[in-house]
């Protein structure tokens, strides 16, 4: 593991579950003092019923008020404090992906430049990547890719990646109840929404990779991936490659290759890495030792197509 790296992991897991944790009890506490007072409101009614006149007129006045007070406090309460904890939710989206970037030169001067030179000249034992898949459904509300062609698609990604002696760990498949349409890759892509909630849904904090299968990508590209970010989002339809292709480009494989047949070329069909290419994965951050005892593999949320296939792709 990169030491800046594993520092901004464990404090972006610390700052992510502050602010999930802290939007749970706004919620709680929001929703809690709404019930109370819709409750005191309802007595207060009947009560007013009861009363005589002047007194009941005065009470339902009261009544009145009180619910003026619920009105702004779920106000207050959608429109202030939810808003305040989303813009620092995003706030720290963006300070954590300025950070990477530092971290990714403290690291290529303290420890990926040797670790390279080492890959290049001596023979290493297997590593892993953590992955965890989400799936967004299109216009129609069906699921951009089932659940098999997920399985595929990782297990072809690891028939590329043996020749770097390399296997890509799937953690789970879920299925989001999430329309996402024309994904910017540009420059400009990581000022869209959709980059902010790519980072909000992904599964790891650095130390694993996220693909998000989306509806489509704009432009003729069908995989996009925004470095040094950690995670990549492929159209339903994209190639065989494109997993490892854009991992490549996470792992400072920026450029494309000319060789069609390599992974790197522009096209994404190719299965051929080079030596380089594959050391280049191998140091990046999201390689790891192999975990000996294998999770089973979970799928969750929106009716997964097709069926899961128990721990295979975990499995020695
Ligand atoms: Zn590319």
């Amino acid at each position: 593991m990169l030491v800046c790296q594993l520092i901004l992991n464990i404090i972006s897991t610390v700052v992510r579950t502050i602010i999930l944790v802290v939007r749970l009890v706004v919620e709680t506490v929001c929703s809690w003092v709404s019930s109370i007072i819709t409750t005191v409101v309802e007595v207060m009614r009947k009560v007013c019923r009861w009363l005589p006149w002047p007194l009941n007129k005065l009470c339902n006045w009261v009544a009145d008020l009180v619910e003026v007070v619920q009105v702004v406090w779920d106000w207050v309460c959608e429109e202030v404090i939810k808003k305040i904890i989303d813009y620092i939710e995003v706030f720290w989206i963006y300070v954590e992906y300025a950070l990477q970037w530092v971290c990714w030169f403290i690291d290529w001067v303290l420890f990926k430049w040797w670790r390279l030179l080492l890959c290049l000249w001596t023979k290493q034992a297997e590593r892993c990547i953590k992955v965890c898949v989400k799936v967004t459904v299109d216009s129609r509300g069906v699921p951009v890719i089932t659940n098999d062609e997920v399985l595929a698609r990782i297990a072809k990604s690891n028939e590329i990646l043996e020749q770097c002696n390399l296997k890509l760990e799937l953690q789970s498949i879920e299925f989001v109840d999430q329309h996402i349409e024309n994904v910017s890759c540009s420059a400009g892509g990581i000022f869209s929404e959709h980059f902010i909630w790519f980072n909000r849904e992904k599964c790891f904090n650095g130390d694993g990779l996220t693909v998000f299968y989306v509806d489509s990508i704009s432009g003729s590209s069908d995989g996009c991936s925004i470095p040094p970010s950690d995670w990549i989002a492929l159209e339903s339809g994209s190639n065989v490659g494109d997993i490892v292709h854009e991992l490549g480009h996470l792992s400072d494989l920026f450029g494309h290759h000319d060789d069609p047949n390599n992974v790197m070329h522009a096209s994404g069909a190719g299965t051929e890495l080079t030596k380089t290419q594959c050391c280049m994965i191998r140091i990046s951050k999201f390689s790891r030792a192999c975990n000996r005892y294998s999770r089973s593999l979970k799928t969750i949320g929106h009716d997964a197509p097709e069926s899961a296939e128990e721990s295979k792709p975990t499995d020695e």
